[in-house]
């Protein structure tokens, strides 16, 4: 149930990144009675139509994989739209002692995260980070004690741990009130993140230790800094964290365990280092931060036109899709630095296959590269180069010739949007 990566940067910053969920059984809702803030949902005919012309792109999980790109995503994780509170709490250990303020430490992580899923979202996810307990909250043994390694399962150390947390902060903490839960881990506790990431997440447990009626069952930890020196970590070492809470949300892990890198800077559950970046449209939709009405679904056979506004741009048509069975499809959307991607120097279309039989850390969704082997064209610390020039720009088709389908690029539109032309059997 865990996955190691080895990432692909300079040698001296080779690292290993765990992504680790734990199974939804049995999952007791711990939804909180927060505002829902579920788009205008789909009522009368035309909703309708909508939805059922859309039903072939909505390919669905299947047994036995533990965490997919299908949709809709199963119970047990957090709520991805509407007011979404975070419970923050800053731990330390008789053996590391907190570096620095407690606050300090939640402030290398907000309010930063909370922008950036407002800002991928579009709103629909309105973060509340909240921090109740101002200072180190101690543990009461040594971290070697707990056992925690990279790759480390929940049992018995992670139990363990979050079994004394309960306890420290029951006091002043309504566990009930929060749909998530974020442990800031004192930095000088392990070993640095350019070593080994211990950073995880363990989502949709509905076995988690229980506090105050509920189980902890959606919990981030974040260890160490992501500082390698290249200056990048100030502006952007928060990043971690929403990647981990997208797996309290449901996202699967975009890298592999072998090093393979199939989808290189354009979604953060891929790469959480370096440069800002966004998650996919794909991702978008699977979180309800897209409506219905923003996805074209290219289920039928012969051509079709579809126009997509830039995805880091609020409104309009934003993801194609073309499925080829019940569990896999291209994905097609714009791409263009705005938003929360500051590292896109080729703009235009990313085409992208979605494989829901594939798990979590296993490559679930690959890119495919206009440029073959190009090299790239950013030079950015911590951004996967070869991927960095995929899109395809107008004149430019894709192909499957397996599969008989087509996907060009028609032209760029005078507003920024693009046209593109489907072609399949
Ligand atoms: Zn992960």
């Amino acid at each position: 149930m865990t996955q190691t990566r080895h990432r692909i940067r300079r040698p001296r910053l080779t690292g290993a990144y765990i992504g680790l969920t734990a199974l939804a059984i049995g999952v007791t809702a711990t939804a909180s009675t927060g505002i829902s803030g579920r788009g205008q949902s789909a009522a009368g005919p035309v909703a309708t139509t909508v939805e059922s012309a859309l039903a072939p792109c909505r390919i669905a999980g299947t047994m036995g994989v533990q965490m997919s790109e299908g949709m809709p995503t199963p119970p047990g994780y957090s709520r991805s739209t509407g007011e979404v509170r975070a419970l923050n709490l800053m731990i330390d250990f008789p053996d590391a002692k907190g570096e620095g303020t407690a606050l300090d430490r939640l402030a290398e992580f907000f309010p930063q995260t909370s922008d950036w899923f407002r800002t991928s979202s579009y709103g629909r996810l309105a973060y509340r980070a909240e921090a109740p307990i101002r200072t180190w909250l101690r543990m009461p043994m040594p971290f070697a004690a707990y056992g925690i390694e990279r790759g480390s399962s929940y049992e018995p150390g992670y139990r363990q741990l979050v079994e004394h947390i309960a306890k420290a902060a029951d006091a002043e903490v309504d566990f009930s009130r929060y749909d998530l839960i974020n442990i800031l881990v004192t930095p000088n506790a392990g070993p640095s993140a350019l070593d080994t990431v211990l950073s995880v997440t363990f989502s949709g447990n509905g076995e988690a230790p229980m506090a105050d009626g509920v189980p902890l069952s959606n919990t981030s930890f974040v260890y160490s800094r992501q500082d390698d020196g290249s200056g990048t970590y100030r502006e952007t070492g928060y990043r971690v964290l929403p990647h981990e809470n997208g797996h309290v949300f449901g996202l699967p892990d975009l890298y592999t365990s072998d090093g393979g890198n199939t989808v290189g800077h354009w979604d953060i559950m891929s790469e959480d280092w370096g440069a800002n970046n966004d998650l996919m449209g794909w991702h978008k939709w699977k979180l309800g931060w897209l409506d219905s009405t923003q996805i074209s679904c290219a289920s039928k056979s012969g051509t079709s036109d579809h126009v997509l506004t830039p995805l880091a741009v609020e409104g309009g048509m934003k993801l194609a899709f073309v499925p080829l069975s019940e569990s896999v499809g291209y994905a097609v959307e714009v791409r263009t630095r705005a938003g929360n991607d500051e590292a896109v120097c080729r703009p235009g279309v990313l085409v992208y296959k979605v494989d829901s039989d594939v798990d979590t850390g296993h490559g679930p969704v690959t890119v495919s590269d206009s440029s073959g082997a190009s090299g790239g064209c950013t030079r950015r610390p911590n951004v996967h180069a070869e991927l960095s020039d995929a899109p395809f720009r107008p004149g430019e088709t894709f192909t499957d010739d397996k599969a008989g389908i087509s996907i060009s690029v028609v032209g760029e539109l005078r507003d920024g949007s693009y046209q593109i032309r489907v072609t399949r059997p």
